[in-house]
């Protein structure tokens, strides 16, 4: 028999076009592993970050070098349209202080559930455990081969996903099915992911954050790459927080971060006020730093040993070079990078299925028709915020209007 539709892949991408689709079909959901959506069950830390309230078109900045060229599927189907949807389905969503918008249960066990029974009432059945190794396309239809079965359908979705978090199914195994159809690939490498640097001198402050911290990446000589306010986290072995993952796409091994601890202040700000309390102040340099600067004590006991500064010495008797060099590492704290945390760490690929080779209109392949492509597969990776759940509903949503 041929089904009319065969979705690949039951994550957020697969399950959202199968919940969206315009009319009744016969068709499967082929999902490798044993359950559905484990990735989706999983985001915003179980709590589903679905999308964020932001203007659709500020959203286009938030992918990296591709926001423009997806601007279309965004528009097509935004996140208003998004909160429609789970509306009308039942769930209400919430905003938070920050624009993440989430389901008001703070249950991704409910998004799944409300989308798998979409999927069902839709004419979808689902069989797990099946991980599809090669499609090919014949007269008016495709056969998808399994390990133990094949199937036929009129027209394929395919939403693999990428390679991170390899243990939720997504382990980058679709890529070279796609590449022996001819279908190009780019590069993939780990995005939204916390980054190492050369003599990381945080370890023991793990766990430890910042609100806001302005970030720079350069290259040796200074010339700026990337550059993105937010928050920090010192993890055990490494960089972290929104402000490290947001601007990870641009970090490589050999670039130079450069932290900025106080970004509402300048260095010359920083130096005058330091130098203001300085002569006669019979108080510990560590005492008159906490009074002066919003930033965390065990930090700042680091800071003055990185700079072999007795952080019970009286202020007083600190130099002017020691002012200068404290005003330089909380303004301007560089570091070699020296790699990229891997695919089990980064909460997204960046590189997948090349948007050159896809109708953005539609989600179709443009040498094949009747296949099309949704989510994290594609060569688009977000920032952390909603954004990379937006593109997999807003590209599956698109798909699905066309079978
Ligand atoms: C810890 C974590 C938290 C996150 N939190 C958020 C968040 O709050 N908000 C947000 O916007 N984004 C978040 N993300 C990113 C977001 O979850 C992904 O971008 C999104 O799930 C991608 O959806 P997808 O359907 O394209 O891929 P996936 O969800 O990865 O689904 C792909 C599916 O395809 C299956 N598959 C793979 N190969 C085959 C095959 N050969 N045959 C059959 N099936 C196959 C896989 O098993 C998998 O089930 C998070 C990511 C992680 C890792």
């Amino acid at each position: 028999m041929v089904y009319d539709l065969i979705i690949i892949g039951g994550g957020a991408a697969g399950l959202f076009s199968g919940a969206s689709l315009p009319k009744k079909v016969n068709g499967l959901i082929l999902e490798k592993s044993t359950s559905l959506g484990k990735k989706l069950l999983m985001s915003g830390s179980g709590q589903c970050n679905l999308t964020h309230s932001g203007n659709i078109k500020d959203f286009l900045s938030h992918y990296g070098q591709q926001g423009k060229a997806i601007r279309s599927v965004l528009y097509q189907f935004n996140n208003d349209a998004l909160s429609s949807f789970f509306k009308e389905k039942g769930i209400s969503t919430i905003v938070r202080e920050d624009g993440k918008v989430f389901p008001k249960s703070l249950e991704a066990k409910e998004v799944l559930e409300c989308l798998c029974s979409c999927c069902k009432e839709n004419g979808l059945s689902f069989v797990l455990s099946s991980k599809v190794i090669d499609i090919k396309k014949e007269n008016d239809y495709y056969s998808v081969t399994c390990e133990k079965m094949t199937y036929r359908a009129k027209k394929i979705i395919v939403a693999t996903g990428g390679c991170s978090y390899p243990t939720t199914g997504s382990d980058g195994n679709f890529f070279p099915v796609l590449s022996q159809l001819g279908i190009k690939i780019e590069t993939l490498h780990p995005a939204l992911t916390p980054v190492f640097v050369e003599n990381y001198p945080y370890s023991s402050l793990s766990g430890i954050s910042f609100d806001s911290v302005k970030l720079l990446i350069t290259t040796k000589d200074g010339k700026k790459i990337a550059e993105h306010s937010d928050s920090l986290l010192f993890t055990h072995r490494n960089f972290s927080g929104p402000v490290i993952l947001n601007t990870s796409r641009f970090a490589a091994p050999g670039l130079f971060l450069r932290i900025q601890y106080l970004p509402f202040m300048s260095s010359e700000e920083l130096l005058s006020l330091l130098k203001k309390n300085f002569s006669g102040n019979q108080k510990q340099l560590l005492t008159v730093l906490q009074e002066l600067l919003p930033l965390p004590k065990r930090f700042l006991e680091v800071i003055c040993e990185r700079l072999s500064l007795s952080s019970n010495q009286k202020y007083s008797q600190i130099t002017g070079s020691d002012v200068k060099r404290l005003t330089d590492v909380l303004t301007k704290d560089s570091y070699r990078i020296s790699s990229l945390d891997q695919y089990n760490k980064a909460m997204v690929t960046a590189g997948g299925i090349a948007l050159s080779d896809v109708n953005l209109k539609t989600m179709e392949c443009k040498d094949y028709p009747g296949l099309y492509f949704a989510g994290e597969t594609l060569d688009v990776d977000g920032d952390t915020g909603g954004y990379n759940l937006q593109f997999a509903f807003s590209s599956a949503y698109l798909a699905a209007q066309q079978i």
